[in-house]
């Protein structure tokens, strides 16, 4: 880091980001956005830039990247490249999930470890932030190849996690059925039934009720307390939901159990309209059990449903939009045309589905809320340092308790991000709220930690 920097400065700092880290465009994006909102507070508390807390929030305090060569059911050699990163430990071990896709590169994990910090941190519960995955597909692979895949990984990621250094758990392309696998050989490697190390595990063996269901319906209990705030509720509301995976299936479920009305779907092969409202039933069959295309949910459906090949589901009018596929899924257009089309609430349950331009033109639209994901997701990582805690004290909770507690906690950010929000000038302002309130917590606990 140079030190010309001046540690007030989140303009100077931003360009130091870019200059360091060549070609990992996304990386720049999220430390752009946590950065933004930063310098009244910098200036109100000069200690942060005595003691360089944001060049050191900016750099990981450790990266492994590593070879996975794995062999597929037809005897072919694979080579993968895999990576963890251990971003910030100030607030507990690090903690964030693994990303399997063949898109994946370290730029990528990078982006997804910072914005892990802060997410982690508004949750108000002992962890830090990391984040991993592998530029591996999933997608048409054999169990068994998926088994070899994730035991190779495990063979080299094995010694540098632990309950009390660093827990994976799942994220795009990693679920259940992976998680079983880098458990069962983790547990083989190291002779050790250590349940904490990863979360995400089967509920029959020390997986937490609900963490399935956790980030997508954390998500609409974040978007009910927006709602409230503006004294609305979800019954009857439009929403279209982009992605067909693990955040968007819940969040449709909870969204419908709270009487919203569901009409737009997608995934990576295109977008459903189905203004009957969305068959889950029928989502959950074809994404979940059959691992099939959402091509097949119109013919299926009959009625009035459509399939639009290649399409996003931004063109289909709705209320309240939950962007939860992916980064950058939602762009500048892609906003207007929402806002055309009466669009009045806006929350990410994907990691940075929206992109910069689009989150502007939500935050200068006239009435439209926009909540951004490390807040408006926070709960699947909620409810994964819940399974750590049930770990370490060998108990289990049940199923309506993790969710009160899961309800308690996205009301808690919610009010930390408004509260927070208002007392620096930024009333009604999710995304300055969030990364404040965050930020604060961190870096406090960085100043009391000393220069480590
Ligand atoms: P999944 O892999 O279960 O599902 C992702 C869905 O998004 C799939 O339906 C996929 O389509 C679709 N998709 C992926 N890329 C694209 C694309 N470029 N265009 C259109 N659709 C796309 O992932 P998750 O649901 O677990 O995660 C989704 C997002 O939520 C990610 O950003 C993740 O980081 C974030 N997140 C996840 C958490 C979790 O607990 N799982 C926690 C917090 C955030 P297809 O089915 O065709 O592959």
């Amino acid at each position: 880091m140079s030190p010309s920097t001046t540690g007030t400065d989140p303009d100077v700092l931003l360009q130091d980001v870019i200059d360091r880290n060549p070609g990992e465009p996304e990386f720049h994006q999220a430390v752009r956005e946590v950065l933004a909102p930063l310098g009244p507070v910098l200036e109100a508390r000069p200690e942060f830039a005595k003691a360089r807390v944001l060049e050191r929030l900016v750099e990981p305090e450790r990266q492994v990247i590593f070879r996975v060569p794995w062999v597929d059911d037809a005897g072919d050699v694979h080579v993968q490249r895999a990576m963890r990163v251990g971003f910030n430990s100030a607030l507990g071990p690090y903690k964030g999930g693994m990303r399997f896709n063949p898109a994946v590169t370290l730029g990528t994990i990078k982006f997804l470890g910072f914005e892990q910090v802060f997410k982690n941190a508004l949750t108000g519960l002992a962890i830090g932030g990391g984040k991993g995955g592998a530029d591996f597909d999933p997608k048409g692979r054999s169990d068994e190849e998926v088994m070899r895949f994730c035991q190779s990984l495990m063979t080299e990621l094995y010694r540098h996690i632990g309950p009390d250094q660093d827990v994976p758990a799942g994220d795009a392309g990693v679920a259940a059925r992976e998680i079983g696998f880098l458990f069962g050989q983790y547990k083989r490697i190291t002779g050790t039934y250590a349940a904490g190390t990863l979360t995400g595990k089967g509920t029959g063996w020390g997986g937490a009720q609900v963490r399935t269901e956790a980030t997508g319906y954390g998500l609409v209990y974040f978007v009910r307390e927006m709602l409230a705030a503006r004294y609305e509720d979800l019954d009857g509301r439009t929403v279209v939901v982009s992605g067909a995976g693990n955040v968007s299936i819940f969040a449709i479920e909870k969204a419908q159990a709270l009487g919203a009305r569901v009409v737009g779907v997608s995934d990576s092969s295109g977008a459903v309209h189905d203004p009957d409202g969305i068959d889950l039933d029928l989502v959950k069959a074809i994404k979940l059990q059959e691992r099939g295309r959402l091509a097949e949910y119109a013919e299926r459906r009959g009625g009035e449903a459509t399939f639009d090949e290649g399409a996003t589901p931004w063109s289909i009018p709705c209320e309240i939009a939950l962007p939860c596929a992916t980064q950058n899924e939602l762009d500048a257009k892609d906003a207007k045309r929402l806002v055309k089309n009466g669009v009045t609430l806006v929350a990410e349950g994907a990691n940075m589905p929206c992109t910069d331009d689009a989150v502007a033109v939500f935050q200068d639209a006239d009435g439209v809320a926009y909540a951004p994901g490390k807040a408006s997701n926070a709960g699947g990582v909620a409810v994964s340092a819940f399974e750590m805690e049930q770990n370490a004290s060998r108990n289990g909770w049940t199923f309506e308790n993790t969710d009160e507690r899961l309800q308690t906690t996205m009301g808690q950010i919610h009010e930390l991000c408004r509260r927070t929000a208002a007392e620096h000038d930024h009333e009604d302002d999710y995304v300055a709220g969030a990364n404040i309130a965050g930020f604060l917590r961190v870096a406090d606990a960085m100043l009391a930690q000393g220069v480590v």
